[in-house]
């Protein structure tokens, strides 16, 4: 496989119409597990370019492998392609390098923490992940503990917090 020209990819350089055009398409297009995020607002669109054969190319990175949610989200965006008249759209499959939590979008965080889901934390805080207590959602205490390793997806944990006694989930970090 040849290398592509250097083109935009997510959060920089310039945009053609048609590639910004996919760009807000698929900013509505929402992750089939968490609505209120689009999977622009998760990071796993990373790139939308057009090709040496004029087509756009749109990668996408499948978030935690074995997550049910991929299947869905690649037929979820190539309806929306499809019906937004981009037949020709090649949509592809970026494995390298993986997605991790640290790419949802400050947007997403913030949709995240609205619909009463603790974000994952930000790269800033990357170092001190492993310790770092889960804030709960609601009203942002620290005395949380986890219920179980699997919230109502295989991609949350579940909590309770131990102020306000409301149970939520956290966005797991990988
Ligand atoms: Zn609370």
């Amino acid at each position: 496989m040849s290398a592509a020209a250097p083109s935009a990819e997510a959060g920089g350089g310039v945009r053609t119409a048609a590639e910004q055009g996919v760009w807000d398409l698929l900013s509505g297009v929402p992750d089939p597990e968490i609505p209120v995020l689009s999977i622009v607002d998760l990071g796993i669109v990373r790139y939308v370019r057009s090709g040496p054969d004029r087509r756009l190319h749109i990668g996408i990175t499948p978030t935690y492998s074995g997550c049910p949610a991929t299947e869905a989200i690649r037929a979820a965006t190539r309806a929306a392609l499809d019906a937004a008249g981009y037949r020709e759209a090649c949509l592809e499959e970026v494995l390298s390098p993986p997605w991790t939590s640290d790419w949802v979008t400050p947007a997403g965080r913030a949709k995240l923490a609205a619909f009463g889901i603790a974000p994952p934390p930000s790269a800033a805080d990357a170092g001190r992940r492993a310790s770092a207590p889960v804030g709960c959602p609601r009203c942002g205490s620290l005395a949380t503990e986890r219920i179980s390793e699997f919230g109502s997806t295989p991609c949350k944990a579940h909590y309770r917090c131990n102020s306000c006694h409301e149970p939520f989930d956290h966005f797991k970090c990988i």
